[in-house]
């Protein structure tokens, strides 16, 4: 089975200022693209040659394989939530659901940034829900590492952030945080609701 990469949803061009054509075009077309290149070569001739991407990420251990399926997924997931014209809200249940949680919209925001910014390395970090009990959690995963890893994890991803330095050092160098208060502004709530659902 052929990983396809996903086209992107947008203009690269029409995230600026919030993330610019630059940034896209090594992120997307280089990173991305290069990790979908680099799974269809490593899983040729082995077990994993016939498998789902998400298949491949839940039966292989780390290493490289691993590591390129699991970036892979990641970044579909990430690109997948960004628009030029976002829904900038999350609709009733799940705003509910976030206020419960950390008492507003924009205090989850700051509580999700602060998490963004705790780690050492490179790393995704997600808002997640139990498959269980419905509640909402705020996680970073380093490297490559997804909550959808591990069939057994109740966590279900619902939207994700990446903090490794290529997402956001052309456009914001070191200044991370600045990087993280733009990113609410490309994040459409629309495509984290259907996650939610
Ligand atoms: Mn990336």
């Amino acid at each position: 089975m052929i990983i396809e990469l996903p086209k992107l949803n947008f203009d690269p061009k029409s995230l600026a200022p919030a993330i610019s054509a630059e940034t896209i075009d090594y992120h997307y077309n280089k990173h991305h693209t290069m990790y979908v290149e680099n799974i269809n070569k490593l899983i040729v001739w082995t077990e994993f040659e016939n498998l789902s991407l998400e298949e491949i990420i839940q039966k292989s251990s780390a290493g490289p394989i691993f590591n390129n399926a699991a970036q892979v997924w990641n970044h579909n997931f990430y690109f997948e939530a960004l628009s030029p014209k976002p829904e900038i809200m999350p609709n009733l249940i799940l705003l509910e659901n976030i206020i419960e949680k950390w008492g507003s919209l924009d205090n989850f925001k700051v509580e999700f940034n602060k998490m963004a910014i705790s780690n050492f390395g490179s790393w995704w970090t997600w808002l997640i829900k139990d498959k269980n009990s419905w509640k909402l959690d705020i996680i970073n995963t380093s490297n490559a590492i997804t909550p959808i890893s591990n069939p057994e994890n109740s966590q279900i991803p619902l939207l994700v952030c990446d903090v490794w330095e290529h997402a956001y050092y052309i456009d914001y160098r070191n200044k991370r945080a600045k990087y993280l208060d733009n990113f609410w502004k490309v994040l459409d709530w629309k495509i984290v609701e259907r996650r939610f659902k």
